[in-house]
């Protein structure tokens, strides 16, 4: 367990100093047991006392990188079991498997289709991140091919092979990659280890017995390899769910370091609706590498729309920026829509817009990122802030008629709106899926 701030000012010099920017050791002390101290700004601390601090400051997941500058994906360091209860603040990569037995037309078309697995949802730019070779020809020569053929994609590369000499031999056009080596298990260690310690790369370890696990960790550790990836992938959902769940435990609650460790699962299913129910169930609970043979948008971005619902911080809602935006080619006659700056609100409205065709200003109001009927409920839209978005100088200089679109949802203000702006206000449709009809019919004959 982390220490708390009393365990902690016992190993302090105790003196008040003040030399650390507190006015008193316990001051320090409460300030480190929340994370918001650097234990180097107390210059007097023994260094034994310093290796306990350490010691327990470490997270109780280490971080995890795979490939390097640009190009690379940290996992690990989550703090709780449960998004509600603060964040999870590192992603899993999810990624495609490649075999090296394919042909060059077919591995060239696979690399083709990973390459378009990116989309961009409310906003944001999302992609599968992550990309790993697995050696089902079991020679080196078709193993070492596909890997230097997928450096095109640009992602952090797994090497996936039960021969390390095979790795060994890939590794050769992965200069500066830092891939992740796949895997080390009980009979192997070793020969992955020196591989890891000798490339510094990440290593993947693998085995079913998660107390055989923990003491296997131990071993490569021992031997110079601190990053590793638990894999924990089984044939059964259930007992992958299981592992991931019991090792995250296990790190979280019990502060069990020789399984500290990010984990990865692989989607096995025979269809790709079964690698996509168990990729799901991975990224929800607690893997940070997922991996499958899918290769199909319809497939890929269901599992990036979770990953990055699942990874948002609750605390935060995703917000745009309060302003006036153009949604085709406007003139200053093009109607104008008002909605919240809700994130999830904002581009669905968007999206709604362009689908009708009719250029139009969709003018967001600040309501702290909270969706139309909250922020209405919260006060935080209200006639008196709409009155005030079009006396704005903005909406002064871009639109020359005084109409403006509420939310259906709203339609209560538009009395109050209509006495306090003067502007003629239309009830839009409570859906934003009712735009694009109310667009080219009641706006256009408004
Ligand atoms: Fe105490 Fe160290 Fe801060 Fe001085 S610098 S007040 S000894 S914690």
């Amino acid at each position: 367990m982390a220490l708390k701030a009393l365990d902690i000012f016992k190993l302090l010099p105790k003196t008040n100093c003040k030399k650390c920017g507190c006015p008193t050791c316990l001051a320090f002390a409460m300030k480190l047991a929340q994370k918001q101290a650097s234990l180097d700004q107390c210059p007097d601390v023994t260094a034994e006392s310093k290796a306990q601090l350490e010691g327990s400051a470490a997270p109780p997941i280490r971080l995890v990188t795979i490939g390097e500058g640009a190009n690379k994906l940290e996992i690990g360091n989550e703090t709780v079991m449960f998004r509600h209860d603060e964040s999870f603040y590192h992603p899993p990569g999810i990624g495609v498997i490649i075999p090296d037995n394919l042909d060059e037309a077919a591995l060239a078309a696979k690399i083709q289709a990973a390459a378009k697995l990116q989309f961009v949802r409310v906003g944001t730019a999302i992609r599968s991140d992550i990309v790993a070779v697995i050696n089902a020809s079991r020679q080196a020569e078709p193993f070492a091919k596909t890997v230097a053929a997928v450096q095109k994609l640009e992602r952090p590369l797994v090497l996936m092979s039960t021969e390390p000499s095979h790795i060994a031999k890939a590794l050769a056009s992965c200069q500066g990659q830092k891939p992740l080596i796949h895997a080390a298990t009980a009979d192997t260690w070793e020969k992955y280890a020196a591989l890891a310690k000798e490339k510094q790369c990440p290593l993947a370890v693998t085995e079913p017995d998660l107390d055989k696990l923990a003491a296997l960790t131990e071993k490569i550790k021992s031997a110079g390899v601190a990053d590793l990836i638990l894999d924990v992938t089984s044939h059964s959902l259930s007992a992958t769910l299981q592992a991931l769940t019991a090792i995250r435990r296990l790190a979280l609650k019990k502060n069990l370091r020789s399984l500290g460790y990010p984990c990865m699962a692989i989607g096995l299913g025979q269809t790709p609706a079964e690698q996509l129910a168990q990729c799901c169930a991975y990224i929800a609970k607690y893997a940070g590498i997922v991996l499958s043979s899918m290769d199909q948008p319809e497939h890929i971005l269901p599992l990036l729309t979770l990953r990055q619902n699942l990874y948002t911080d609750p605390r935060k809602p995703i917000q745009v920026e309060p302003k006036l935006y153009p949604v085709g080619a406007v003139t200053n006659a093009s109607p104008l829509l008002i909605t919240t700056n809700f994130s999830l609100t904002y581009y669905t409205v968007e999206g709604e817009v362009e689908a009708s065709r009719v250029p139009a200003y969709i003018g967001v109001v600040d309501t702290e990122g909270t969706s139309v009927l909250t922020a209405f409920a919260a006060d935080k839209l209200t006639s008196e802030k709409v009155t005030a978005f079009l006396k704005s100088e903005a909406v002064k200089e871009k639109i020359a008629h005084h109409k403006v679109i509420i939310p259906g949802y709203v339609a209560v203000m538009s009395g109050a709106l209509e006495e306090e702006s003067g502007w003629e206000v239309m009830v839009g449709p409570r859906e934003a899926s009712g735009l694009p009809k109310y667009l080219k019919t009641v706006w256009k004959s408004g």
